[in-house]
């Protein structure tokens, strides 16, 4: 099991399979986006076998993410290979939905558990403004394959941007009338340079709940409170699905964090808005040895930073969020 020097246990790890994307939302990466050449990337083989050294050290959630993953052409064969490594007990998946129609039975098939699908808008000229290139539509039909092909729960993740969507904040609250779904509103990070968003634009997890109570009504804590994951969960009185807000900005939850990340170029990635990364496939490439590899996973994970600092405006300023995954 690999442990950080605060006793945090870590074994979710987060791929990021690509840092391609068929959208460019206005909060993740500018509109004249340039890609890393694919030579940069992990191969489907190097995606393999670094998943099964971090398997065998005790990773046992597994989420991949991209960039768009289901841009990637293996993402099929890549979902097959980790559900069938020992150890592995969750396989989900973060996508903006946009291929799901087509994919989300292959991907059930091949062993994915859960997908998380990104959705801001239910207006579909708004969901333009912010994807700058996506048809809502697709994104629904994607959100119905999901939840066919049994990729349940369905969570679909909405980052609230002031003056862009703060009215799906009660627009898709009401979905969990009629739909057994989870609706996530996040936070919006604010990246360094990467965006033309500002902290002023953050709307904070507390605001969208008084916006929510005043148009719809209180809201009914699920759990005591208990975090699902990074979400804190509610529902609506009567409601089938629930609420759920991920306040990265305005409360940390990093005491609790249990996760890495693998980017797209293969660096362990210690915490989201922390530059510190560790370099595994120029090793790997170079002919580390799998020992080799474990120790500086474990040596990276053991100075996993305690937590970002956002609260006190200080960002990670090396890369950006498709870069690293969500
Ligand atoms: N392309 C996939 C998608 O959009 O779901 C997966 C990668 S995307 C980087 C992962 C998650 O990060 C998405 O839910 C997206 O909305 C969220 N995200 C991107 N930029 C963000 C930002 N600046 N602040 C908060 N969340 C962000
Ligand atoms: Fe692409 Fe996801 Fe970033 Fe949107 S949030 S640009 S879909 S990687």
């Amino acid at each position: 099991m690999a442990i950080d020097r605060f006793g945090r246990a870590i074994h979710y790890i987060r791929i990021s399979v690509t840092d391609h994307c068929n959208l460019r939302c206005v909060y993740c990466m500018p509109e004249k986006m340039t890609f890393r050449p694919t030579e940069e990337m992990m191969s489907f083989d190097e995606i393999v076998t670094l998943t099964r050294l971090l398997t065998s050290l005790g990773f046992d959630k597994i989420r991949l993410t991209g960039g768009e993953p289901t841009v990637h052409p293996q993402i099929v064969e890549i979902v097959g290979a980790i559900a069938g490594m020992p150890g592995v007990n969750s396989v989900s998946l973060t996508t903006n939905g946009v291929l799901l129609n087509k994919l989300a039975e292959p991907l059930a098939k091949a062993g994915l558990q859960r997908v998380n699908i990104s959705l801001d808008t239910l207006n579909p000229l708004e969901y333009r403004r912010i994807t700058r290139r996506g048809r809502f539509e697709q994104v629904w039909a994607g959100i119905l394959a999901a939840e066919s092909a049994g990729l349940k729960p369905v969570k679909l993740n909405a980052v609230i941007v002031r003056n862009f969507n703060e009215s799906s904040l009660v627009d898709l609250s009401r979905l969990t009338y009629e739909h057994p779904w989870q609706v996530r509103f996040i936070e919006m990070m604010p990246f360094g340079g990467a965006t033309a968003l500002q902290l002023d634009q953050v709307v904070k997890a507390n605001e969208m709940r008084q916006v929510i109570q005043a148009a719809l009504g209180p809201l009914e804590l699920v759990n005591q409170g208990e975090l699902d994951g990074e979400a804190q969960i509610y529902r609506l009185p009567g409601s089938q699905g629930q609420l759920g807000f991920i306040a990265s900005v305005s409360v940390p939850f990093c005491a609790s964090c249990s996760r890495a990340r693998l980017t797209a170029d293969g660096h362990l990635r210690l915490c989201l808005l922390r530059d510190k990364e560790v370099d595994l496939l120029t090793p790997l490439r170079a002919g580390a040895s799998p020992a080799q590899l474990r120790q500086l996973i474990l040596d990276g994970i053991w100075q996993k930073p305690w937590g970002h600092g956002l609260a006190d405006g200080e960002y990670a300023t090396d890369r950006i969020m498709s870069e690293i995954g969500g």
